[in-house]
């Protein structure tokens, strides 16, 4: 295991259980956000159904996942603490997820607007909703 998965564990007072072990695997082998049914689907075989849900729960609380929209639908990753700071470009055709890094401007204008509002901004989202290069082909 990742020692900072140990480590978050530890800080937030849980129990380094297998199944918590088990789902934090699966998050981790996924290479974009997936629906939450999804990773309770992949679990299965290893934990009932509302185990799989109050770990979920868990890791939300402790910062472990990151629940994220694409589009309408509510997809789960691992936090920025695992995977870094990023943020999502989203096809509303077939779903494809892309993750994009924010450019240094972006990071600025965004301290300029909570600056303006005298805001101590502590999180942000960004999702960029649209049609991906290979959907636009086939509308044409
Ligand atoms: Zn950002
Ligand atoms: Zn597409």
């Amino acid at each position: 295991m990742p020692p900072l998965y140990t480590k978050i564990i530890k800080d937030n007072h849980l129990s380094n259980t297998k199944s918590r072990r088990t789902l934090f695997k699966i998050l981790n082998q996924q290479s974009q956000p997936v629906s939450i049914r999804r990773i309770v689907n992949n679990a299965l075989p290893f934990m009932n159904k509302s185990t799989a849900y109050r770990i979920l729960n868990v890791f939300d609380e402790a910062g472990i996942i990151n629940l994220t929209y694409a589009g309408w639908k509510q997809t789960v990753e691992l936090s920025d603490t695992f995977k870094g700071h990023h943020h999502h470009i989203s096809c509303i055709d077939c779903g494809q997820i892309i993750a994009f890094e924010e450019t240094h401007d972006l990071v600025e204008q965004l301290r300029l607007v909570s600056l303006k509002y005298q805001f101590k901004a502590t999180s942000h989202s960004l999702e960029l909703r649209g049609i991906c290069a290979h959907c636009s082909q086939n509308i044409t």
